[in-house]
């Protein structure tokens, strides 16, 4: 049985959401968000969200030692075992690092690095206008790009669409630098390691998602070489 572990890298507002519940559907392999996870222990203020929030909130990273506690157990877990789309971690060396050695553990390894690039200006009119179900976070929607049939109602369950409390102009400005000084260097740590592989995000998301598509249909298929 091949195991497709793959993470998905990218600015914030890439596509990385949008992208993941399409590849998802298509390969059946769950899509394990971490900022999905740590909303969900905030709103249920959980002892993990109580410690999480006032980084979200400001857009800088949780530290490391309570993200990686939560994905080693995440990725062991039954629906994980047989491979995952990992959406929002690693976010630096650090997490990268644990990742490999939590999958070493197991007697796994990573199978490739989807990088989704976008241009900043891009990442700021995507996140501004994004909006999310309350219900299913990843039901997504953008205000332009990606609009419901009916103005602030989800699609695809008729739930509330509500606008991220990080996704306003100043903390995606902060999100952004977090980005360029913390996770960009994994572009090169994957690079290295023969992993990565580049799609460029600024295409429409059907583009994004055949091209995402068929490269992990490739990596499927030399896995079961
Ligand atoms: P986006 O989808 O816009 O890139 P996320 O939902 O991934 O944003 O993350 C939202 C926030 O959750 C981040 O700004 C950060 O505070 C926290 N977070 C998510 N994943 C991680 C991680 N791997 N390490 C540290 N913090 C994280
Ligand atoms: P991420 O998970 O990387 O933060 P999302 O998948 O949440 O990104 O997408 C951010 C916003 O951009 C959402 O409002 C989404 O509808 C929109 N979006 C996603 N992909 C595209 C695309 N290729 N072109 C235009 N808008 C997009």
């Amino acid at each position: 049985m091949s195991d497709l572990n793959l993470i998905l890298l990218g600015p914030p507002g890439a596509g990385k959401g949008t992208q993941a519940e399409r590849l998802r559907e298509d390969f059946g392999l769950p899509h394990i968000s971490t900022g999905d996870i740590l909303r969900a222990q905030v709103a249920e203020g959980t002892e993990l969200g109580k410690q999480a929030r006032r980084y979200m909130e400001a857009g800088e990273l949780v530290p490391d030692d309570l993200i990686v506690k939560m994905i080693g157990e995440r990725i062991n877990a039954g629906d994980a075992r047989d491979g995952f789309l990992l959406d929002g971690f690693p976010r630096n060396e650090k997490q990268a690092d644990a990742l490999a050695e939590a999958l070493e553990a197991l007697d796994r390894r990573l199978s490739a690095a989807l990088l989704i690039d976008v241009p900043d200006d891009e990442v700021v009119r995507r996140l501004a206008g994004r909006r999310v179900c309350v219900k299913n976070p990843s039901h997504i929607y953008h205000v332009d790009f990606d609009p419901p049939k009916h103005e602030g109602v989800c699609d695809q369950d008729g739930s509330r669409l509500i606008q991220r409390d990080d996704d306003k102009e100043e903390t995606i400005r902060k999100r952004l630098e977090v980005y360029h000084s913390q996770t960009e260097p994994l572009i090169d740590y994957y690079d290295r390691a023969g992993l990565l592989r580049r799609f460029d995000g600024s295409r429409s998301a059907e583009d994004v998602h055949d091209h995402l598509r068929a490269a992990v249909a490739t990596l499927r298929l030399e896995d079961q070489l």
